[in-house]
């Protein structure tokens, strides 16, 4: 399970809290080291536990939560809180033009999982009941192309392609014109990754988004890579300004300092969390629901 590790020790640290009754300052203190150490071995960035452990500390160690009747339980709350809002608080959304196509570009170092989510997308539009094109612009990997329109195939989604002697700025711009000819509500752009960040990938993003004017520009990310996910976020971010974050593997992710650094280090919300290769793997991540799951 993801998480594993992590939800293990927050859940011992709370449990001692809540069997004590009354708490001294020293009690939250020592709770709150612990939580820190568990935060930092599930490898969420440095700084941010930090802040967040001085969040914590702000709230809990006062006269009030220490005087109230269950001050382990009020110590939890204020966890589960900030845990919550560090995730971004509330559900982000996915966009949804006013002038359809909505466009939706995918974007992603090579294995992150671009092309399987990007069916996963289509899988979960086409459920509610909207039209979705798929369109194939990693001209690169070899197989991306016909990955995809096997996964077409096996949907039910359109998938346009132009193979692979066609420059990814040409599909994409045939591609939004050939889902406007055919009423596609929806365009999933996969693009091509690479090995690593690199300025020819970087030019070639930003050629794509400067023809097709995206609303959603998706960062496929492998949970985990742990801290490095998150470096890979916040350059793709710093170049192209990215609307939001999908975080694939969570299934062999036992730490979850991914999930839990992308938003405050990026300031880029997580959208969609995938855990598992089958195509409905794909869920809306809610921050609330998150953070209850760790906390137990
Ligand atoms: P791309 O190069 O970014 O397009 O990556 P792919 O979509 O081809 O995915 C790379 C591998 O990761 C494939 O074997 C996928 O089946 C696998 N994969 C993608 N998402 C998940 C996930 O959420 N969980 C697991 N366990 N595997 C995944």
């Amino acid at each position: 399970m993801a998480f594993e590790g992590l939800a293990n020790r927050l859940q011992n640290v709370f449990g001692k809290l809540r069997s004590k009754g009354k708490l001294t300052e020293e009690d939250v203190g020592e709770a709150l080291r612990e939580v820190r150490l568990a935060l930092l071995e599930a490898d969420v960035n440095f700084k941010v536990v930090k802040d967040f452990i001085a969040k914590v500390k702000e709230q809990a160690i006062g006269q009030e939560v220490l005087k109230s009747f269950t001050p382990g339980m009020v110590v939890i709350d204020i966890v589960n809180k900030e845990l919550t809002a560090l995730m971004g608080g509330t559900q982000s959304k996915l966009a949804r033009s006013n002038r359809p196509p909505t466009v939706i570009m995918m974007a992603g170092l090579q294995g992150a999982g671009k092309t399987t989510t990007s069916g996963k997308l289509a899988k979960m539009l086409l459920k509610q009941n909207h039209r979705p094109l798929l369109v194939a612009c990693d001209i690169y990997r070899p197989a991306a192309i016909k990955q995809l329109e096997v996964l077409g195939d096996q949907l039910k989604v359109p998938v346009f392609s132009l193979g692979d002697q066609v420059n990814p700025v040409e599909i994409a711009k045939a591609g939004l014109q050939h889902a406007k000819d055919n009423g596609n509500d929806y365009v999933i752009i996969d693009t091509a990754g690479r090995l690593h960040i690199d300025e020819n990938l970087m030019d070639e993003l930003k050629n794509v988004r400067s023809v097709v004017d995206p609303d959603e520009i998706l960062l496929v990310v492998d949970a985990m890579t742990g801290q490095d996910a998150v470096n890979v976020a916040e350059s793709f971010h710093q170049q192209l300004e990215l609307t939001g974050v999908v975080l694939t593997k969570l299934d062999g992710d036992t730490r979850g300092g991914a999930a839990l650094s992308v938003k405050a280090v990026t300031g880029c919300p997580i959208k969609f969390v995938a855990s598992g290769e089958k195509m409905d793997a794909l869920e809306p991540f809610f921050p609330d629901r998150m953070a209850s799951r760790i906390l137990g």
